[in-house]
């Protein structure tokens, strides 16, 4: 079968490789469409974006890595075949942070496309192959009125509704959120239909902003590090979550000068790296935190 596969760092082939065996009570599932994540670039860039988020530092990643894990496609179990979207990682169900329900904060995962927890094999599976398998009860099935491609946007959404929720968004919140990729795009809508009151949404390209604009974001707006850093200045802190995806200098500063007393920013994106801080903006309860994958329970409510 064909597959995506992560040679090395800068290194990505199309190659064939033989179908992966299937031990039930996992299944195999036919690939119909894969998105490409931000953090899939990471990884053909050398990063480690799944470590560097959930374990804190940058751990190599192994040769021969399959990519994708935003997934969606058919299963076929009992003659009968099933349209699904695939939750892409398993915990380990025992450690602290799974027992309560933090998934994915757990050390231990088995991820498809991020060659975490599979002890060494020759390919690592993830989602950009013509199949692959999965746990049992890891599938979701989807109505025909959502097309594979879509569906493939339930993991970034997911990630986005964990987001919100780090970030304390609710009904009546104002909202800022920084860097549009998909997820910062979603993160707005999420934001949206949780009854915010106020989203700022800010990029530094246009084509992202002019998406934001039609989905109805009238205040988006393209500015650069700098730029949006002056601006949140100037409308300065009134904003009681802003979201941050891109976890730059310039933006985490932006970030703080946009936030409300008690407000909290949540960094979809950490590096490595220091950056710098003005300790008195933290003053007034003001606090920063990060948003790391999402737990089982937002894929489901995606
Ligand atoms: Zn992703
Ligand atoms: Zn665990």
């Amino acid at each position: 079968m064909k597959s995506v596969i992560l040679v090395g760092p800068g290194n990505l082939v199309v190659k064939e490789i033989s179908v992966p065996d299937v031990t039930p009570p996992a299944h195999r599932v036919r690939m119909m469409a894969c998105g490409i994540c931000g953090s899939d670039v990471r990884y053909l860039a050398g990063e480690n974006p799944w470590s560097l988020h959930t374990v804190g530092k940058n751990l190599a990643s192994p040769p021969n890595m399959v990519l994708g894990h935003e997934i969606a496609g058919i299963v076929e179990a009992n003659g009968v075949s099933k349209r699904v979207a695939i939750l892409a990682y398993r915990a380990c169900g025992r450690c602290r942070a799974c027992l309560s329900g933090r998934e994915n904060i757990c050390a231990s995962v088995e991820h498809l496309g991020h060659g975490a927890g599979w002890g060494t094999r020759e390919y690592y599976p993830g989602g950009m192959a013509e199949e692959f398998e999965v746990w049992d009860g890891f599938s979701y099935e989807i109505p025909d009125t959502i097309s594979f491609e879509e569906a493939t946007f339930l993991d970034g959404l997911a990630v986005a509704i964990h987001a919100c929720d780090r970030a304390g968004v609710v009904q009546g919140s104002r909202v800022a959120v920084l860097g549009l990729g998909p997820i910062g795009m979603l993160a707005a809508q999420v934001a949206r239909d949780r009854g915010a009151e106020h989203v700022m949404a800010c990029d530094t390209t246009a084509l992202p902003v002019e998406l934001a604009r039609e989905l109805g974001f009238e205040s988006a707006a393209q500015s650069d590090g700098h730029a949006m850093f002056r601006r949140a200045e100037r409308e300065s802190k009134q904003f009681d979550a802003v979201i941050d995806t891109v976890g730059a200098q310039e933006t985490v500063e932006a970030a703080f000068a946009l936030l409300a007393p008690g407000g909290v920013i949540s960094l979809l994106a950490v590096h490595e790296g220091h950056i710098e801080l003005d300790a008195m903006r933290l003053s007034a309860e003001r606090y920063v935190t990060t948003s790391a994958n999402s737990p089982y329970r937002d894929f489901q409510r995606a």
